[in-house]
C-alpha cells in the first residue's frame, strides 16, 4: 500500500456537500463502541469494517469484534501491526497495512446492514506544539470526519475500503464480492456516479438520513464536556509546571549558602523555565539611588543590560513597587501612561529605559523578607506582541521571591554565623594568649615583688637606702601588673560588646590639652622628647561627636608608646585636619624608631609586641593599640599607622566623627 488520498478526502470528492465536523478521540470511541453495541445488540449480519491507526487501538477491542465475528461472517478489520497483526482469516478478516500508509492517520468505522447503517469516517487532524513537534497520542487528539446514517454515504465509505482492502488481500476478492452483491448493489453505487457525473448541483437529502437530532446533540455534549476536560487539564498542567518550577528553583537556591550564587541561580531557572526573554536580579534597599544589575538571563538574541545602573530613587514604578509591597505588572509599556507620560528628555526616563532595553512588558517584583526589602526581580518580555500578564502570573512570581527572600536572609544568617565563629575563635584566642602573658608577664613581676618583700621582711637590717630601692621595684613591677589585668578587661570588655558609649559633642582642643598634660604627668621626671601641637590650636575646628573617657584613652596610648619609643632627643607632633565633610584626622608622628612596612598592620593586634615581652624594658602589655582600634572602628572612624621603616619615625592616624548641626 502506498501514500494515496484518505478515505475521507475521497469520499467528500463523491459527496462534496457534507461538512466534516471535529472529534475528540474520546467522542469517537463512544461512537464506535455505540456502533459496534448496535451489531451486538441486533439480529442482523450486517457488514463491519473497522480501519484502526495501529494494532495496539485493535487490541483493546479485540475481544469485542469476535463477539460481533459471532453475528456476522462479513468483518473486516485493518490496522498497522506493531507486534503480532497481520493478514489473517480466522474469526474475521484481518488485513495489515504499513505504518506509513495514510490509513495510520484514519479512524473508520462502517456498519451497513439490510435495516440500518452507520458510518464513521474520520482522519486525524495533526496538531503541532510550538516545538513543532505533532502532539502525543492521547485523548485530546483531534480528528475530522463524518459520522452518518446515510446509506449512499456508507455504501460508497465501504467500497472505498474494499477496493483497499482486494488490492492489499487479493484472495478476499470472491468474499468481498459476494459482500459486495450483498451490501452494495452496483446499481446504487453506479446511480450515484452518474448523478455526480451529471449534476455538479447533487441534491441528496443526506441531512435527513443523518443522526437525529436528540443523538446529534448528544456528541455535541460529549464533546463540549471533553473539551472543558482539555482546558481544566491544560490549566492543570500549567499549575503542574510552576510547581515544578518553584520547587526546583526552591531546592536549587537553598543548597547555597551564597547570596550570589542563589540570585544567579534563580534567575536562570526562572528564567529558562518561563521562557521569558529576560529575568534580572538586583540587589537594593528602599532608600537606595541606583543599583547594578547583577544577574541577569537572557533568551536568544535579547540584548544584555549586565553591569548596568538601574535608577531606583528617579524610577516611579520601583517607588510604586515599594508603597505597594507586591509586584507591579505592565502589559504594554507602549501605552502605559506611567510610561509614556515620564519626561522624555531626561536621561534617566523611562521612556529611555523601556527603549534602551526594547521592554515590551514587564514586571517588577520585590524580593521582601518581614517587610524589608532586599532586591528587586524583574522580567522583561521585548516582543513582538505584548503580553498580558495574569494574576497567576504574579502569584507564582510572589512565591518565587519569597523563596529567594529566605534563601537569601539564610545566607545572611550563615554569614553572620561565620562571624560570630570568628569572633569566638578571636576570643578563645585571646583567653589562651592571656594564659601565656600570665605565665611570663605576670608571673615576672610577681616572683620580683615576691623577693623584694621578702628581703625586707627578713632583713630588718637593710640600709634605708637598699628598702627604698626594694619598695619602689615591687611598687613598679605591681604597677605593670596592675595595667596588664586593666588592658585585658578593656579589651575583652569591647570584643563581648559588653561596653557602653557615653557619646558626647566635644572639643578635640580641650581633649588634647588634658592628654598632654596627664602624660607630662606621668613622665614627670624623667626625660622625654618634644611634644609639639601643629596647626591646631589656632585653627577653627569642628566639634567631633566621641566618648569623651575613650577618645582620652586613644589619644594616652598613642602619645605614650610615641614617647616609649621615641630617645628623649626626638621629637612628637600632633596634628589635626579636617579629613572629610564628615571626619577630623588626628595624627601623632614621632622620630622614634619607626616599624618595618610589612609590621604596620601587625602591631594592631593583640599582644604584639617587637621584642616579645619577656625582654621588654619599657613596660607595656602589647594590648595598647588593639584597644585603640575597637575604640575608634566604635564610632565609626578608623585607625592606622604609617613609617618608613626602622629609625624613621611612625605616624599614627584616627578620624574622629565631625558633629554635624
Ligand atoms: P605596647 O603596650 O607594647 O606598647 P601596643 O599595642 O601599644 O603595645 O603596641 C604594640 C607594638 O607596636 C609595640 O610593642 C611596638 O612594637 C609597636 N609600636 C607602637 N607604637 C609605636 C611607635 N610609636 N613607634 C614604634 N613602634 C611602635
Amino acid at each position: 500500500m502506498s501514500r494515496s488520498k484518505s478515505v475521507l478526502t475521497k469520499l467528500l470528492q463523491i459527496f462534496p456537500q457534507l461538512q466534516p465536523q471535529m472529534y475528540f478521540k474520546a467522542s469517537l470511541t463512544a461512537l464506535s463502541h455505540a456502533m459496534e453495541d448496535q451489531v451486538l445488540a441486533g439480529t442482523e449480519k450486517p457488514l463491519v469494517i473497522a480501519s484502526f491507526q495501529r494494532e495496539r487501538f485493535y487490541r483493546q477491542e479485540a475481544q469485542r469484534y469476535r463477539r460481533i465475528a459471532n453475528k456476522t461472517d462479513q468483518v473486516y478489520v485493518l490496522a498497522a501491526p506493531e507486534t503480532e497483526f497481520k493478514n489473517s482469516s480466522q474469526d474475521y478478516e484481518t488485513i495489515a497495512f504499513e505504518s506509513t500508509n495514510t490509513l495510520s492517520q484514519e479512524w473508520h468505522l462502517i456498519v451497513i446492514g439490510t435495516n440500518y447503517v452507520s458510518c464513521l469516517i474520520c482522519q486525524e487532524k495533526v496538531i503541532l506544539n510550538n516545538q513543532g513537534i505533532t502532539s502525543v497520542i492521547d485523548n485530546n487528539r483531534r480528528f475530522e470526519g463524518i459520522w452518518t446514517f446515510n446509506r449512499e454515504v456508507a455504501q460508497q465509505a465501504a467500497d472505498i475500503l474494499l477496493k483497499i482492502i482486494v488490492n492489499h488481500c487479493p484472495e478476499l476478492r470472491s468474499k468481498i464480492q459476494q459482500a459486495r452483491q450483498k451490501y452494495l448493489p452496483p446499481d446504487i453505487l453506479n446511480q450515484i456516479v452518474v448523478r455526480q457525473k451529471t449534476t455538479n448541483n447533487i441534491i441528496h437529502n443526506i441531512e435527513n438520513k443523518n443522526p437525529d437530532p436528540f443523538v446529534q446533540r448528544l456528541v455535541t455534549y460529549l464533546q463540549a464536556g471533553h473539551y472543558k476536560l482539555i482546558k481544566a487539564n491544560r490549566s492543570l498542567a500549567a499549575k503542574e509546571h510552576k510547581e515544578r518550577l518553584i520547587n526546583s528553583i526552591t531546592t536549587a537556591i537553598r543548597l547555597s549558602l551564597n547570596p550570589d550564587e542563589i540570585l544567579q541561580i534563580a534567575v536562570q531557572k526562572l528564567g529558562q523555565g518561563l521562557g521569558i526573554c529576560r529575568c534580572l536580579v538586583y540587589r537594593c534597599k528602599e532608600t537606595d539611588f541606583k543599583a547594578t544589575v547583577e544577574h541577569e538571563f537572557l533568551n536568544q538574541d535579547i540584548p544584555s543590560i549586565k553591569e548596568q545602573t538601574w535608577f531606583l530613587h528617579d524610577n516611579p514604578l520601583f517607588q510604586e513597587v515599594i508603597k505597594l509591597q507586591e509586584a507591579l505588572t505592565i502589559d504594554n509599556a507602549a501605552n502605559d501612561p506611567r510610561i509614556t507620560n515620564s519626561c522624555k528628555e531626561k536621561e534617566k526616563s523611562l521612556q529611555t529605559l523601556v527603549r534602551n532595553c526594547s521592554i515590551l512588558s514587564w514586571m517588577l517584583a520585590p524580593i521582601l523578607y518581614q517587610g524589608q526589602l532586599l532586591g528587586m526581580l524583574e522580567l522583561h518580555h521585548c516582543g513582538p506582541k505584548p503580553i498580558s500578564w495574569k494574576e497567576e502570573d504574579v502569584t507564582f512570581i510572589n512565591a518565587i521571591t519569597t523563596q529567594i527572600g529566605v534563601a537569601l536572609i539564610q545566607a545572611e544568617a550563615y554569614a553572620h554565623l561565620q562571624d560570630l565563629n570568628e569572633q569566638l575563635e578571636a576570643l578563645d584566642y585571646t583567653r589562651s594568649n592571656l594564659v601565656a602573658i600570665t605565665g611570663h608577664e605576670l608571673r615576672t613581676p610577681l616572683s620580683t615583688i615576691q623577693v623584694c618583700l621578702e628581703s625586707l621582711t627578713l632583713e630588718p637590717d637593710m640600709s634605708p637606702d637598699l628598702r627604698q630601692v626594694m619598695l619602689n621595684i615591687a611598687l613598679q613591677d605591681a604597677e605593670r601588673m596592675r595595667k596588664l589585668i586593666q588592658d585585658f578587661l578593656i579589651l575583652s570588655r569591647f570584643e563581648s560588646g559588653r561596653f557602653e558609649w557615653n557619646t558626647e559633642v566635644l572639643n578635640l582642643h580641650e581633649c588634647l590639652e588634658l592628654s598632654l598634660s596627664n602624660i607630662k604627668a606621668r613622665y614627670r621626671g624623667k626625660q622625654i622628647p618634644l611634644i609639639e601641637v601643629t596647626n591646631f590650636l589656632n585653627s577653627e575646628l569642628p566639634l567631633v561627636k566621641a566618648d569623651r573617657e575613650w577618645l582620652g584613652e586613644v589619644l594616652a596610648k598613642l602619645l605614650d608608646n610615641a614617647c616609649k619609643f621615641t630617645s628623649k632627643e626626638g621629637r612628637i607632633t600632633i596634628i589635626v585636619i579636617r579629613n572629610s565633610l564628615h571626619y577630623l584626622k588626628v595624627t601623632i608622628a614621632d622620630t622614634g624608631r619607626g616599624i618595618e612596612p610589612k609590621r604596620l598592620e601587625t602591631v594592631f593586634e593583640r599582644f604584639y609586641q617587637e621584642e616579645g615581652a619577656l625582654r621588654r624594658s619599657i613596660g607595656g602589655t602589647g594590648l595598647g593599640l588593639a584597644i585603640c582600634r575597637q575604640i575608634v572602628q566604635g564610632w565609626g572612624g578608623k585607625i592606622w599607622a604609617e613609617s618608613k621603616g626602622k629609625e624613621y619615625g611612625s605616624q599614627f592616624h584616627f578620624t574622629v566623627p565631625i558633629h554635624l548641626s
